[in-house]
């Protein structure tokens, strides 16, 4: 019994320290584990099989609307970085160099790619030459590497895994089609799939993405109040083509630019399933992203028949397209509960003798810890069920804690009373003018998260120089 309350004791809790039980949710949940590589993790299994559940959802989303996917080196020479100069001087800071090839200094440093602008640019120079090249709608999975100064799992770590949508298109108008058209991929699958309620709208400049003409983003709101940036679509217009010399015949013989975009989700978004919808127990995942959706828990298991019916039950949920795991090792039921209910399994299923003798099983919901018990011939519809009424449920929450973390300032004052005290979003009127962003930044510690696409007319004047709004902006606290 002593062991079994270590499991669940081990956790801090939530309201004492949010970032202490975020690293013990990580690590209690098996999801990454410490590297002698400095500022790296190792994604294990639990962990990993969400991410490729991420790519599974994505790469489907992405291939609807007519994605191909692609493989660009992970090195980039020098000379090519310094192409486009607010790229390069966005990311010089960050970026990893390699030197020498075996024992021989290189004639030119090449960089471990932080993200392939460049590469993408240098080969589509290449690839397009006529209007019948376009649009270029590629995408690549893979891994870039910054050097972060300060890292934690999943949130910020010096190479994570992403993917770098990269597109061309023969006009403006199509270009920006396409970033929206990304951004609300973004947004459909973190509602749908991750549960997570999103703001969608357009960076500030100063926020936006180095090179960039414009940046759209999704925002969403952990359960400590902090804002998280969970995906980002980039308009280039016409200047990465114009640095790197992309362009094309047109229908009427003349050349002309291509305009580009840029999209990514990341490993990140691991980080925001944990922080939007953990608790006290430890990880709770939405069904539809649940490596395993149900966990079938024999009790009494040496008893006769128990482990029969128990492997019986769990290859009847496995057929009817439950991801099902049972577990039968020697450990106490009361263990296995604890265990399931900390790697945040949706639903498990107890079954024991006297349940099978009365022909039923009890399922326990994770988020609610509901009981239900079923007939054993009504169990795989209710299980069915069940993970779809929790799915809906852990959305209608979180929307519920964001709606109730969002607040509205119409001073200055009011706003960093809020900032100070109440973590969330806070939403306010801005000028335009950076000076006040950076104002805000440096007196209430808050950053523009975006300017949403759903306007509002709080005041008409700017919270801070109080000169005529321009707009309404999310601002908070962010990870
Ligand atoms: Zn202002």
């Amino acid at each position: 019994m002593a062991k079994e309350k270590k499991l669940v004791e081990s956790i801090t809790s939530m309201e004492e320290d949010f970032a202490q039980w975020y690293t013990d949710v990580v690590k209690k949940a098996e999801l990454t584990d410490y590297t002698s590589v400095k500022g790296c993790m190792v994604i294990k299994p639990a962990g990993y099989a969400i991410w490729e559940n991420i790519q599974h959802e994505l790469d489907r989303r992405f291939k609807e609307t007519g994605v191909e996917n692609v493989y660009l080196p992970m090195l980039i020479p020098e000379s090519l970085l310094q192409k486009e100069k607010d790229h390069v001087e966005g990311f010089a800071p960050e970026v990893a160099w390699v030197t020498h090839g075996g024992l021989e200094p290189l004639q030119e440093r090449m960089c471990v790619r932080p993200t392939s602008e460049t590469l993408f640019c240098d080969f589509y120079a290449n690839d397009i030459h006529s209007y019948r090249d376009l649009p270029k709608v590629y995408n690549q999975w893979c891994s870039v590497m910054r050097w972060e100064k300060t890292t934690r799992p999943f949130l910020r770590s010096r190479e994570f895994l992403w993917q770098e949508g990269h597109t061309a298109h023969a006009t403006a108008e199509e270009a920006e089609a396409r970033t929206i058209q990304m951004l609300n991929v973004y947004a459909d699958f973190c509602e749908e799939v991750l549960a997570i309620p999103v703001v969608k709208g357009r960076k500030t400049d100063k926020e936006k993405f180095a090179g960039a003409e414009a940046t759209y983003t999704i925002e969403s709101l952990m359960h400590d109040g902090k804002a998280l940036q969970s995906g980002t679509s980039h308009n280039f217009g016409d200047g990465f083509a114009k640095a790197f010399g992309i362009q094309y015949t047109d229908k009427d013989n003349t050349l002309k630019y291509v305009h580009q975009t840029s999209w990514g989700m990341t490993t990140r978004m691991i980080g925001a399933i944990i922080m939007v919808h953990g608790d006290n127990s430890g990880l709770v995942l939405p069904p539809r992203i649940a490596p395993v959706q149900a966990m079938v828990i024999p009790i009494q298991q040496k008893k006769e028949g128990v482990l029969d019916k128990a492997a019986e039950v769990k290859e009847a949920l496995v057929k009817s397209g439950i991801r099902t795991r049972m577990d039968d090792s020697d450990k106490s039921p009361g263990w296995k509960f604890s265990e399931s209910e900390m790697r945040g399994i949706p639903v498990r299923i107890e079954l024991g003798p006297k349940d099978i003798e009365a022909g039923q099983a009890v399922i326990v919901r994770r988020d609610t810890r509901e009981k239900i018990t079923v007939s054993l011939e009504e169990l795989t519809g209710k299980v069915t069920e069940t993970l779809e009424i929790m799915q809906k449920d852990m959305l209608e929450r979180a929307r519920t804690h964001r709606e109730s973390h969002t607040y509205t300032a119409k001073t200055l004052d009011e706003f960093k009373d809020i900032a100070e005290n109440k973590p969330g979003f806070i939403k306010a009127m801005w000028c335009g003018d950076q000076a006040c962003e950076d104002a805000l930044k440096e007196e209430a510690g808050v950053t523009s998260r975006c300017i949403p696409f759903q306007q509002e007319e709080i005041t008409c004047e700017c919270i801070y120089c109080k000169k005529p709004a321009k707009a309404m902006v999310y601002w908070g606290k962010a990870y």
